[in-house]
């Protein structure tokens, strides 16, 4: 299978009034098309700069990042993006927002099939019958579904998400959860995921990389050798309880606290 990211010996710095800041420290990453590649790592280690050097929002210091075979050295179109906060337009309906970006990358689609596409993703996620809302007229676990929709209905070849469930309470996260498997298995897409939740990982990833803490360079992979088609109940398998508590130590590690 050929990597759809190729992360190469990327270093970072930010300049900041103290000097420069080293974020990340020659880091390594690759992921296959169509794999689901979760992140985890000390708060503060590198991994929204990461997400960035992805996007070509940024350019490293050092090393290269490919998408696709390509260089990344701008912004790129076909990078879909998901943050904490969903960044939905208030004077536009749910459903206008989900159209939003076929607007700027498909701008000669007809406006029915633009409705078509995001009607039929927004159904998907559950968000039926609230395609007129305002999304302040929905709860936030409906404004991250909507949010999931708008960020991959031009089909983006990557889909990266900075934390996307870490507002939601338990239960609603764990639907999301669902939601995105159940996403994915109608429309395979590549994924990255930062996150600080160990479960959230091991129950959507295909792998787990590790970062060291700041500067963050790759510390660990986890392989998900789970199946598929993952319910929430294989969390409690042995399998699931074993890959936790291999990612629990070494993020232990990570923020330099093994063995005390
Ligand atoms: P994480 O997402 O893992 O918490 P970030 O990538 O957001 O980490 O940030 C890594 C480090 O770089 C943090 O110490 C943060 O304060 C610093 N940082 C992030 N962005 C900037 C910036 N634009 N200028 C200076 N420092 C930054
Ligand atoms: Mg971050």
């Amino acid at each position: 299978m050929q990597n759809l990211i190729e992360i190469k010996g990327v270093s970072h710095a930010y300049q900041t009034k103290a000097g420069p800041l080293p974020v990340l420290n020659g880091l390594d990453v690759s992921v296959p098309e169509g794999a689901f590649c979760a992140v985890v790592g000390p708060s503060g280690c590198g991994k929204s700069t990461l997400t960035r050097l992805v996007a070509g929002l940024m350019k490293p210091d050092q090393g290269e990042v490919w998408l696709h075979g390509q260089k990344v050295t701008s912004p790129r179109k076909t990078v879909g993006m998901a943050f904490q906060n969903p960044v939905l337009l208030e004077w536009r309906s749910i459903l206008e927002n989900v159209m939003l970006p076929l607007e700027i990358v498909a701008p000669g689609m007809a406006k029915s099939d633009r409705e078509a596409r995001a009607t039929h993703l927004l159904e998907m996620v559950g968000l039926k019958g609230f395609e007129g809302k305002r999304p302040s007229e929905l709860s936030g676990g409906m404004r991250q579904r909507a949010s999931l929709c708008r960020a991959i209905v031009h089909k983006p070849d990557v889909l990266i998400m900075d934390e996307p469930f870490g507002a939601l309470d338990n239960f609603t996260r764990e639907d999301l959860w669902q939601t995105m498997r159940d996403l994915r298995a109608a429309e395979p897409f590549t994924c990255v995921l930062i996150t600080h939740d160990l479960r959230e990982s091991v129950f959507l990833g295909d792998q787990v990389i590790v970062l060291s803490g700041r500067p963050a360079k790759t510390q660990y992979v986890l392989d998900v050798t789970l199946p598929a088609d993952r319910k929430i109940d294989i969390l409690y398998t042995p399998e699931a309880t074993e890959m936790l508590h291999v990612l629990r130590d070494q993020i232990r590690i990570a923020q330099g606290r093994d063995g005390h």
